[in-house]
């Protein structure tokens, strides 16, 4: 199926075949052949995975579907990828994204678009497109995703799939393809929340290769996810953020909302409503953070050091017109726009009313948070305003486009883990609710996430 044109989803930019079946063989003959080699795989030994291709593997392409990186092959692992090995889960290939991450419906692809596999005219989310619909569509039951404003989370709520944003410095982002430095996170994307768990503690832990990884052990989160399992959610406070839900978001995702709340209501939590009063700020700060930091981390791509080279037409061959050649002609549009406007965030002169102040929003933004987790152990709202829409209905609209993200963004800028998990359909379509909880605390959502599910 995957390699026969996955009908019609396109997940996959990269399918690696013989190596998955040659992992899967030695599984199986660990297995038959017992002992204490046997015993000691890994739960997830032998289970199929799809990785985004924003993240780096040794043999096999990456190119954060971009042009600038056709053909390229990184010489390492990240460092989740040899985790992922050492576990010895196949690698099914690499899959589908915005160009470099930038986006919120995998459209941004130089390689062409993934489709939603319960609408195939409609979007699968983005940036992290191709891994929701991969898992969405059976091709996969596990997948990596990154998360620098909702990446894993958007997409996972319109495929109706389970996402993972985990705290800042849970997971190691070395061998991540960096977008924004301060809000990337990779993560697990599965079907079920125990599944994530699992996967989330493996990917999990301290990396001294990352310099802002946390110096500390994983969570218990597949104990939590079990716990929540019981569908007991005696004495969890639950906060219903006033200012993410209502105007802005379609009826049938509220309704979904709010029958979520009354399933949670009698599971025993207590709902209470918050208020976060600096989220209305929250994305037009992002929007100037991240291209800020986008317009530094893609720098390196100059013609020189990674992928594509493109020589000038005519003319002498000078560095720096090799350099405009090359970019001019390996971004995309949305790319060369979040480095223009992030070039123009950061200099001189403008640094302090445009970054500056972001960076301000951004405190405000955790002070509410704060606030919030005073008075409840974990927020819920809708992952996102809308259902999955149609294939080209934003694609000219850059600014409806990142409304999209108004409901995952807020984590990123404050560091805090997030999940989504499947809250039903409206008018067919998956509706995703997300819980976001305070740093360190990612089990939290494996709890309430397993409760809901
Ligand atoms: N959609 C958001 C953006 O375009 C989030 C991207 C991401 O999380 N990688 O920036």
């Amino acid at each position: 199926e995957i390699d026969g044109g996955e009908r019609g989803v396109h997940a996959f930019l990269h399918v690696n075949t013989d190596e998955a079946l040659a992992v899967a063989a030695e599984v199986d003959a660990i297995r038959a052949a017992g002992g204490a080699e046997a015993e000691a795989l890994h739960p997830l030994a032998g289970v199929p995975i799809a990785i985004k291709d924003l993240i780096v593997t040794k043999g096999q392409p990456t190119t954060a579907a971009s042009k600038m990186l056709e053909g390229w092959m990184s010489p390492y692992d990240a460092t989740v990828i040899s985790k992922i090995r050492a576990a010895k889960l196949p690698m099914l290939g690499k899959t589908n994204l915005d160009e470099f991450a930038m986006g919120s419906s995998t459209e941004h692809s130089a390689y062409g678009p993934t489709r939603n596999p319960w609408d195939l005219d409609r979007i699968p989310g983005g940036s992290g497109g191709g891994s929701a619909a991969a898992v969405a569509s059976f091709e996969a039951p596990l997948a990596l995703g990154t998360d620098t404003g909702g990446s894993i989370r958007q997409p996972g709520a319109v495929t109706g799939t389970v996402g993972v944003k985990p705290t800042y410095g849970g997971v190691s982002r070395y061998g991540a393809i960096a977008m924004a430095s301060s809000l990337d996170q990779i993560g697990p994307v599965a079907r079920t929340v125990l599944d994530s768990a699992y996967l989330h503690e493996l990917i999990g832990g301290h990396d001294p290769a990352d310099s802002t990884s946390l110096n500390e052990q994983v969570p218990a989160l597949i104990a939590a996810a079990e716990q929540g399992a019981t569908g007991d959610m005696t004495g969890v406070r639950v906060g219903v953020i006033k200012e993410l839900q209502g105007e802005g978001y379609e009826a049938g995702v509220q309704a979904r909302f709010d029958e979520s709340l009354e399933a949670l209501r009698a599971a025993g939590a207590e709902i209470v409503e918050v208020s976060c009063p600096n989220f209305k700020y929250a994305l037009a700060a992002y929007y100037l953070i991240m291209p800020s930091e986008v317009s530094s981390n893609l720098a390196k791509f100059d013609g020189v050091r990674f992928g594509t080279r493109v020589l000038p037409e005519e003319g002498p061959l000078t560095i720096e017109r090799v350099m405009g050649a090359t970019r001019a002609a390996g971004f995309g549009e949305e790319v060369k726009r979040r480095i223009i406007l992030g070039t123009y965030a950061l200099s001189a002169g403008y640094y302090d009313a445009y970054y500056g102040s972001a960076q301000k929003v951004r405190t405000l933004i955790q002070r509410d948070f704060d606030a919030a987790f005073a008075l409840a152990d974990v927020l819920i709202s809708p992952t996102s305003p809308n259902v999955a829409f149609e294939l080209g209905s934003k694609i000219d609209d850059p600014l409806s486009m990142y409304l999209n993200d108004v409901a995952t963004i807020p984590a990123n800028m404050a560091g805090i883990p997030g999940i989504t998990v499947p809250g039903g359909l409206s008018e067919g379509l998956p509706v995703g609710i997300q819980f976001l909880a305070p740093a360190r605390e990612d089990a939290r959502l494996y709890r309430v996430g397993a409760a809901l599910e």
